[in-house]
């Protein structure tokens, strides 16, 4: 990874990138002006360095609700698969791309990953588990390699912190737009972000002490400590007891066969929830499901789902909290413009805004 991603090659690599962009016609990657939407601005090293690590990859490895789904997936749509040509985007240890191999019998898989030290230890696994005549490490961007042809089914596991996080959905769309035949499958091939209000039972009390600390008043002490504690959206594992309301879809990105190349910049919803009980509102739970499948038969449709009642995912949840605890009761109507955009100064992170 060193060679490729000093600061000194990464501007070289810029000056001469033939890296294709949401915007790019295929086949047309060297011409930047067209392009709506890059993603090798600032805040990308970072995000490379980040996954050069075997600890980070063991941890989604030992994600059983995640590898689980993409096998049941992968079985559930063996008729796509079988003795057809398979691209992993962003392969990492190559999990999905031998699963594809192995258990859905690909006849060829591409698997490709940007991060050197991740693309051996893909080959090395691939070679361990005798699937080097079908599946192919290629180490590099997805924006920038070269296949040897196009694929059947692009299966990829894209999705950060409230699905968005890490923006490299896009990295995905680029590789659709450029390398999936028509008719081609998409794994997934929806995904949606949905949204709760919840409690904050425990944070509640503690601010609140500040307010009555052996009789004395120092709520400014409370408010500050919130504020500082709450400025950036938590992750963390919400229990189901903790939500006031039944979720809302917050965004759906509908058909991942047909979304358009650089259309997950910026999402805004208007949502509305009916709470289910008394309680104190401290914030926005945020999570996601993805569903693979073809979306328009519907009836094989397998899920990951990452909410709070479902098994629990690194992913966890994402709370937005809203720096008071609002009293709310049974049935009361609670509504909130939720906005998430991605940030100028990291374009790998989203600004969320929740105004009630
Ligand atoms: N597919 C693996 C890893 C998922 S993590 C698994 O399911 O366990 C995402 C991986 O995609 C990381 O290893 C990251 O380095 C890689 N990646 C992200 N963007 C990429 C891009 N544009 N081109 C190639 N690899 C990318």
């Amino acid at each position: 990874m060193a060679e490729a991603m000093t600061p000194g090659d990464e501007d070289d690599d810029r000056e001469t990138s033939k890296r294709q962009r949401c915007g790019d016609e295929a086949g047309n990657s060297a011409d930047a002006a067209t392009s709506s939407y890059t993603l090798d601005g600032p805040g990308d090293e970072d995000y490379f360095e980040a996954y050069d690590s075997l600890s980070v990859h063991a941890l989604m490895l030992s994600d059983e609700p995640r590898v689980g789904v993409y096998l049941a997936a992968i079985k559930a749509n063996l008729e796509s698969i079988q003795d057809k040509v398979v691209l992993d985007v962003g392969a990492g240890s190559g999990i999905l791309s031998m699963l594809a191999a192995k258990h859905g019998a690909a006849a060829r898989v591409y698997a490709v990953e940007a991060v050197p030290g991740m693309a051996s230890l893909a080959r090395d696994l691939v070679l361990r588990n005798g699937l080097q005549d079908r599946v192919t490490v290629i180490q590099g961007r997805i924006e920038d390699v070269e296949l040897p042809e196009k694929v059947d089914v692009i299966i990829s596991e894209w999705m950060g912190f409230y699905l968005v996080h890490e923006s490299m959905l896009e990295s995905v769309l680029v590789a659709r737009d450029r390398w999936l035949k028509p008719g081609g499958v998409m794994m997934p091939s929806s995904a949606r972000i949905w949204a709760a209000p919840v409690e904050a039972e425990p944070l509640r009390r503690e601010i609140e002490r500040y307010s009555n600390l052996h009789g004395l008043d120092l709520s400014p002490v409370g408010e500050a400590e919130l504020a500082r504690r709450l400025r950036e959206p938590q992750v963390e594992a919400i229990e189901a007891h903790r939500l006031l309301a039944a979720p809302v879809l917050a965004v759906d990105l509908g058909d991942l066969h047909s979304l358009k190349c650089g259309g997950t910049a910026e999402f805004s919803s208007q949502v509305s929830f009916f709470t289910l009980r008394a309680g104190h509102a401290a914030g926005i739970a945020f999570w996601f499901d993805v569903g693979f499948g073809k979306l328009s038969t519907d009836k094989n449709v397998v899920k990951l789902n990452t909410d709070p009642g479902s098994p629990p995912t690194h992913w966890q949840q994402t709370v937005v909290y809203l720096g008071v605890f609002a009293p709310v009761e049974a049935g009361e109507e609670l509504s909130a413009l939720v906005k998430l955009k991605q940030s100028e100064e990291n374009p790998r992170q989203y600004d969320i805004t929740v105004d009630t």
